[in-house]
């Protein structure tokens, strides 16, 4: 085999993931550690990176408190009661009392902010979104995290983390090779911040085949936020809590400056208001959190998915009201030319115009991320001052083991922190990282070669196999040695599918499904590490497969864990179909051991701080 250069990078603090938790941690790390190295490692560029590439039409969290708009106590109740009762207070609090310091400064590097003509203040799509000119969102956002950074190494797929020779629950900095030349790189790092972003394409996609790629969730999120902290150790949280969106069909176009700003509304085939049909039925699975307000995203969909499954689907949104006014139609469509073009496409080469059809709209597949409607993600110590103590072990944002952080998708407990909460807790979490490596002293963790020099060979494995395999072609690209990253992936999704709960089982398992779902998810295990690439690029499609399988065994865990529906409309417990509060107010706590394979299960308290 050909021999790679290994290439070593130190420094101070290590970002892993350039979005916009990785920018704001970069960011904020300059910002309090004026003398340290910081490095921010990213698999694409920084510059259009992300789940936030393709720009954004509204910032979705913002408190307005310079107008008395809304206070963060407000934004805790609102994110505990879309999560059915379960949210990290304290860690969700901390977010809402910075996150307006973050979009002040978006908006001083040159974000264009809409205005209400009438008051001056920013234009409100929502209670907590504002709406922003975002198709360079992410460029603006990305050039104060290069400036922040001592160095940005883009093209870089990280594959594990590194851990201290002497301290095992220590982080000492991680690998990845580079995805253009090849190139192994060692990262040594007396802290780490992981902002990887979620994970898309761990269940089966609505779109296949060609249209494999039009997903939701962007289809480069591939989980490496939670398993590059599961393969180091770290404890992760409600990864049960799967994301389910109501979106357009086919592109799925965002419909929240549609419902909100455009005042649009919903109805089944036959012209009729559905969500009341579904309120006694709800009511008697949730009891009373069918009657809060905002009702819950996923009673929302609870009652879309019902009214489909009666038969009187397609549900539509009644856009030709709306659009009748000039400025709306403007808004409706531009709203997509911002951040999702692809909706606009479909629509045209489906001969839909808003204005005289009303257009269908459909729930996708699931996805795992920690920053949207949903809260899963690792297991984060709180901040100081008002995080109970049970969940205060260390630093602001550290997880279970020592020096790594997290932000944004890759931290659990907090949902609805969105873009700007996502660079909020970056920032959070930085700053308490630069604090623990001034507290280190002397005591700086130590990389192990052998560590090193055994990941580089699993690293490239693909490739050998590949290349030993290859003249064994049986047909097409079907060999009896090597498994190709994309029929991987097909598999992991078919399992997800029809074990855990995804849109081929209506979202429904139970203990049977995921029980034998854990086995096969062990079989496919088995076989990875027969993953053949043909090259670089294969090479990297090969590492976010092994991240998306070991993300998605950790989904089945918790999901098999919690033994209730807590989120009808994300998912069902066919064998559990009600809410439980007696048994089940809590977190669902995991720990996976790489030497032996096993995953730990535990519960933890949730505490309300806010009344
Ligand atoms: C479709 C969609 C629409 C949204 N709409 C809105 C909206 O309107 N308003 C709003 O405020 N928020 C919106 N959000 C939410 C917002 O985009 C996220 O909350 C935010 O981007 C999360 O930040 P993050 O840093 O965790 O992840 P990301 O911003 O996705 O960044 C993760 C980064 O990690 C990199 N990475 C991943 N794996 C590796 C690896 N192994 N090695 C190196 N680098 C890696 C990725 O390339 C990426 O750059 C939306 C999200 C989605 C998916």
């Amino acid at each position: 085999m050909r021999r790679r250069k290994t290439v070593f990078v130190d420094s101070d603090i290590l970002v892993i993931g350039g979005g916009m938790g990785g920018c704001g941690a970069t960011y904020e790390s300059r910002y309090w550690g004026r003398d340290l190295k910081i490095v921010c490692v990213e698999k694409a560029n920084i510059e259009r990176s992300g789940a936030v590439a393709q720009g954004l039409y509204a910032i979705n969290c913002y408190m307005g408190m310079q107008w008395n708009e809304n206070q963060p106590e407000d934004h805790v109740r609102y994110a505990r009661n879309d999560l059915m009762g379960l949210v990290r207070e304290d860690l969700g609090y901390d977010i809402a009392r910075h996150v307006d310091s973050t979009v002040h400064k978006f908006e001083e590097w040159g974000l264009p902010i809409m205005r209400d003509p009438k008051t001056g203040r920013y234009q409100r799509e929502g209670k907590w979104q504002i709406m922003i000119h975002g198709e360079s969102y992410k460029p603006i956002v990305a050039e104060a995290a290069r400036k922040a950074a001592t160095e940005v190494y883009n093209r870089i797929m990280v594959t594990h983390l590194l851990m201290d020779k002497t301290r095992p629950n220590r982080v000492a900095g991680a690998v990845g090779f580079n995805v253009r030349n090849g190139n192994f790189c060692v990262f040594r790092a007396k802290a780490v911040i992981v902002a990887a972003g979620g994970a898309s394409h761990i269940f089966k996609p609505r779109a296949v085949g060609e249209g494999m790629g039009r997903t939701w969730y962007a289809p480069w999120s591939s989980a490496s936020a939670y398993a590059l902290p599961i393969l180091a150790g770290a404890k992760m949280t409600q990864m049960e809590n799967r994301i389910v969106l109501t979106r357009f069909k086919d592109g799925y176009g965002p419909v929240g400056a549609y419902f909100l700003h455009l005042k649009t509304y919903t109805e089944n085939a036959y012209g009729e208001n559905y969500e009341p049909t579904w309120y006694e039925h709800t009511r008697q699975l949730v009891g009373n959190y069918v009657d809060r307000h905002p009702v819950p995203t996923c009673l929302r969909n609870h009652a879309l998915l019902e009214e489909v499954k009666a038969g009187r689907g397609p549900i539509r949104m009644v856009t030709k009201e709306a659009f009748q006014d000039p400025h709306k139609e403007t808004v409706g469509w531009e709203n997509f030319l911002g951040m999702t073009i692809g909706q606009a496409v479909v629509w045209a080469s489906q001969n839909i115009d808003p204005k005289e059809i009303n257009p269908e709209l459909t729930t996708s597949e699931p996805y795992v991320m920690g920053s949207h409607a949903t809260c899963s993600g690792a297991w984060a110590s709180g901040p100081e001052d008002c995080a109970p103590a049970e969940y205060r072990w260390g630093y602001n944002r550290m997880m279970t083991v020592e020096g790594l952080f997290g932000a944004g998708d890759t931290i659990g407990g907090t949902a609805h922190k969105f873009s700007s909460g996502s660079f909020t807790e970056g920032r959070i979490a930085a700053k308490a990282a630069v604090k623990y490596v001034n507290d280190l002293g002397n005591d700086q963790p130590q990389v192990s070669e052998a560590e090193y020099e055994d990941l580089k060979k699993t690293v490239y494995k693909p490739l050998e196999n590949y290349a030993v395999g290859r003249n064994e072609i049986v047909a097409g690209t079907v060999s009896p040695s090597y498994l190709l990253p994309i029929h991987g992936l097909q598999r992991l999704e078919k399992i997800m599918d029809e074990y855990v709960g995804g849109i081929g089982a209506h979202y429904t398992t139970n203990e049977p499904l995921l029980t034998r779902g854990i086995e096969l998810l062990g079989m496919l295990k088995e076989d990875l590490a027969y993953l053949g690439a043909e090259d670089l690029h294969q090479l990297q499609r090969a590492w976010e497969l092994q991240h998306r399988v070991l993300a998605s065994e950790s989904v089945t865990q918790h999901t098999l864990f919690r033994t209730e529906t807590r989120w009808p409309g994300y998912y069902y417990r066919a064998d559990h179909p009600k809410l439980d509060d007696k048994d089940w107010h809590c977190f669902t706590l995991s720990r996976y051991d790489r030497d032996s394979g096993k995953w730990e299960m535990e519960k933890a308290p949730v505490y309300h701080i806010i009344d």
